[in-house]
């Protein structure tokens, strides 16, 4: 079917990419009072939005490099989405477990802790355990040296859920987004941007649509469309990759943070949908972009934290359910090491085109509305909604991103755009990373859900396969 022939000609904004920083645009620009077309080249949150580390968090880190300003921004989103999508967004208290001759120490844990809970304007609170209390809330934890712990709140999602919320928000406002579609080319005509010729990756059909206003949202691969104005930031594409644990082989009652003992960047464990993430890495990642992998040294990396921290783990690679890597879109600002390149976002502007990238899950929604109030610079009927304005309204709650995925929910999912059974699979539920083998006992629940005739369903089936071996099967990494 040729979903390309139902569009019309032109329309005031298309925005291409539907990862969060793209779909939080749509969200936005369809109650604008514009008429909206979002295109995404495969699926939805596909790229880097479905394998972030699912924190919404406030950055704390930056506060070592003195980013006050970021940390104030993503802790004020960070409490806001907690209030506004408690059913997506949900607390998640971390523990820090403090050792001697290990800097930061406890001193300058709890300055930084106060700062951040300042940030949060009495939202959350940190406090500090003794040596023998840390050792009582995290069993196993690593004796020598210990000098106690720090605890304080972020928060986790579903990153694909959140996606998919604000691509459900922007039609219900009277927006189109088309998953599978790719921008192949950017028009234009004397000077400026002024329409993007699409191609339907399953019909292969193809068309041109005029806009008034491009938006380029498409992550790594923003600025890099054939016939791209120039200004597009150089970009530092960062993978980071993670492991998913059976929960009973890494228990964890809440989210722990550690440094890792070979270079002190920090780590991560913690409870999402019935398993354990652990994560994660940050290196330059020079290889395919569209299918980032993780690789064995990487996982080695990791293991090597549990070992350090929770010496009687004993874990292997063998005991993962899945692992997964996505890249980061940050902006190349000359420094060598990855964990200090900064995560704010870039905007860039020529007529009839505005570009943006890097940024944070967190930070969507100003992203996204910075890139609008550029975009309202060249399309004046564009009018934002005010700042208060809820993100959402009229959904029935979710499941919260700690519960473990399970079949009877599958109906629902499967009537949200699906097109391969991976996009129900890996990213309108996540049973692909938390089930074992893949979700394997959820394949064919999921093919009766999507109702597809017998061939085709054989087809997904096989393609699903294949696919999660190659990308996420832990036992395969190289
Ligand atoms: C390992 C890791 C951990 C992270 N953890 C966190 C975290 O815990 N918290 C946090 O706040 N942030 C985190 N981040 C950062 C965050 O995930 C990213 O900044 C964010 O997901 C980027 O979203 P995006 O929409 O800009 O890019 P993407 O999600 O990549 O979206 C861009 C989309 O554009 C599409 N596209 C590309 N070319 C075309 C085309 N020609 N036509 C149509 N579509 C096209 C792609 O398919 C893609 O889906 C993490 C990132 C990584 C990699």
């Amino acid at each position: 079917m040729n979903r390309l022939r139902n569009l019309p000609a032109q329309v005031d904004l298309l925005i291409v990419g539907g990862g969060i920083t793209g779909a939080g645009i749509f969200r936005e620009a369809a109650r604008a009072g514009v008429s909206v077309l979002l295109v995404e080249a495969r699926d939805y949150a596909s790229g880097t939005s479905s394998w972030s580390s699912k924190l919404v968090h406030g950055g704390l880190r930056y506060l070592k490099s003195g980013d006050w300003r970021l940390t104030a921004e993503s802790v004020r989103e960070r409490q806001r989405l907690l209030r506004e999508a408690p059913d997506l967004v949900e607390p998640l208290e971390f523990l820090m477990p403090l050792y001697r001759g290990i800097k930061p120490g406890m001193t300058t844990m709890r300055l930084g802790l106060w700062l951040y809970d300042r940030f949060s304007r009495g939202g959350t609170r940190s406090g500090a355990l003794s040596a023998a209390d840390s050792r009582a809330a995290l069993s196993g934890l690593r004796e020598q040296d210990l000098s106690g712990a720090v605890h304080y709140q972020d928060a986790r999602t579903d990153d694909c859920r959140l996606v998919w919320r604000l691509i459900a928000q922007g039609l219900r406002d009277g927006g189109r987004a088309l998953n599978y579609v790719r921008a192949e080319q950017l028009l234009s005509a004397e000077g400026r941007t002024c329409g993007v010729a699409l191609q339907d990756a399953d019909s292969g059909a193809s068309r041109e649509i005029a806009a008034r206003l491009v938006i380029d949202a498409a992550g790594v691969w923003a600025g890099s469309l054939p016939g791209q104005p120039p200004g597009a930031p150089r970009l530092r594409p960062l993978r980071g990759s993670h492991l998913v644990f059976p929960a009973p082989r890494l228990p964890l009652a809440q989210a722990v943070g550690w440094l890792h003992p070979r270079d002190r960047r920090p780590v991560f464990a913690y409870p999402w949908q019935g398993a354990t993430l652990l994560g994660t890495t940050d290196l330059d990642h020079g290889d395919d972009l569209w299918n980032p992998r993780m690789s064995r040294a990487e996982a080695d990396y990791l293991l090597e934290a549990v070992d350090w921290l929770l010496p009687q783990a004993g874990l292997s690679v063998g005991d993962a359910l899945s692992s997964y890597a996505g890249v980061r879109p940050v902006v190349d600002d000359g420094h060598g090491d990855p964990s200090a390149v900064s995560r704010e976002s870039a905007l860039w502007a020529a007529p009839g085109y505005v570009g943006v990238t890097g940024g944070k899950l967190t930070t969507f929604r100003v992203t996204a509305r910075q890139a609008l109030q550029a975009a309202a610079k060249q399309l004046p009927s564009l009018r934002l909604a005010p700042d208060a304005a809820p993100l959402f309204d009229g959904f029935s709650a979710e499941p919260s991103p700690g519960q473990a995925p399970d079949a009877s929910l599958l109906p629902a999912r499967a009537g949200e755009q699906v097109r391969h059974l991976d996009d129900l699979l890996l990213r309108r539920c996540r049973a692909g990373l938390t089930l074992s083998r893949g979700g394997e006992a959820l394949i064919a629940p999921a093919l009766a859900a999507l109702g597809w005739e017998t061939e085709h369903a054989a087809r997904e089936a096989a393609r699903y396969r294949e696919y999660w071996h190659r990308q996420h099967d832990p036992t395969a990494l190289v």
